[in-house]
């Protein structure tokens, strides 16, 4: 079939929306879904840049939300017009898989960046094979064959477009606080980086109970959002002695814990120091290759403190979606205060007004 894709030519080039052709094959296991909207994560971009040795040109796109119009042998429990959420994909066979930690799969990078998948990509265009099946979907476009362990069903009266961020985003900031460090209620925590996954952290947070959080960026404008969603006290990033800044807020004695969604060396240095005795840290930031964290050894040992690497904030999406939306529809969970939409051929305007820090969270909607 005919579709419209956003295709990622080179790092330097903008997204160009091209018509080019999906496979009509469905392999077992897999769906083809009609996408309503998706979210732009950084993950996106740091493949466009080529911060990850993924090959382009590529459909790239892993926070697709839509209504599946056909599904493949062997899918159980979904049918033709249910409504569904995309998130990472795995392989279910595998020893992390089976423990119930699929963003540890054996095949993540395999399945999610690299897109391999029964069939190959279904994309082709001008009679070449086109790079696809990004994180099991490939959603900047107006359709994309996905598997029955990514996608997860939704109430037909929820906001797919509000929603689509929960796929990548938003699951890995909160599921990072609530599943990872899951702080006790009155604990404090401290936000490196209040994009969409540092506000999903912060309204995590909030959700946990805690008593003092903490919002550091550069920008005043996400602070005073931040503060918006729950955050108690702001920090300007460039504050000199940042840590013991943010360590001075944890009565004194430094923060229970931390969360770094900017990977930047010195902000991740500082949420280490920043934690109080056997306090812990949770990092989710994607940065360039062969990027170093300078970790001082004896705050680490010294300290007892637990710093943890997580991917996808260590969720089962068929499980931890589910608690998202129960959060969202008691208002827990205020998305519309983060997200932006855009008409996908604006797909380039929304990815500039994410980087000038305009946009918190960009949405694209399909039609
Ligand atoms: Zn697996
Ligand atoms: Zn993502």
């Amino acid at each position: 079939m005919k579709i419209t894709a956003a295709v990622a030519l080179a790092p330097e080039s903008p997204f160009e929306l091209i018509s080019c052709d999906l496979s009509d094959e469905l392999a077992p296991g897999q769906v083809l879904v009609r996408i309503e909207a998706c979210g732009i994560c950084h993950t996106d971009l740091a493949v466009k840049l080529q911060h990850m040795p993924v090959p382009l040109p590529k459909v790239l796109g892993h926070e697709g939300a839509g209504v599946i119009e056909r599904v493949g042998p062997d899918v159980a429990g979904l049918a033709e017009g249910d409504h569904v959420l995309m998130s990472f994909g795995s392989c279910g066979a595998c020893g992390q898989c089976q423990l119930g930690a699929p963003g540890y799969c054996d095949e993540f990078g395999m399945i999610n960046l690299f897109g391999q998948r029964r069939g190959g990509s279904g994309l082709r265009y001008r009679g070449a094979e086109l790079g696809g099946s990004f994180f099991a979907q490939s959603a900047f476009a107006s359709h994309a064959i996905a598997t029955a362990r990514n996608v997860v069903k939704i109430d037909k009266e929820l906001p797919l477009e509000l929603l689509a961020p929960l796929g990548c985003g938003i699951q890995t900031g909160a599921g990072a606080v609530l599943n990872v460090l899951a702080p006790r209620a009155g604990a404090s925590i401290a936000v490196f980086g209040v994009g969409a996954v540092g506000m999903a952290g912060v309204m995590g947070a909030r959700l946990a109970g805690c008593g003092t959080i903490i919002a550091v960026d550069v920008r005043t404008e996400r602070l005073t959002r931040a503060l918006d969603l729950g955050a108690t006290h702001t920090i300007d990033g460039r504050t000199p002695e940042l840590a013991r800044a943010v360590a001075a807020l944890g009565k004194g004695r430094g923060v229970d814990h931390s969360l770094d969604t900017t990977g930047v060396p010195e902000a991740v240095a500082a949420s280490i120091a920043c934690l109080r005795q056997r306090g812990s840290s949770a990092q989710v930031a994607a940065p360039p290759r062969g990027t170093r964290f300078p970790v001082e050894a004896s705050i680490l040992v010294g300290g007892g403190l637990t710093v943890r690497g997580v991917v996808e904030g260590d969720a089962v999406p068929s499980l931890f979606l589910p608690r998202l939306i129960d959060f969202f529809r008691q208002g827990q969970l205020p998305l519309d205060r983060i997200v932006s939409f855009y008409p996908f051929e604006a797909i380039n305007r929304a990815i500039e007004d994410m980087e000038t820090g305009a946009t918190i969270k960009p949405v694209l909607r399909m039609n």
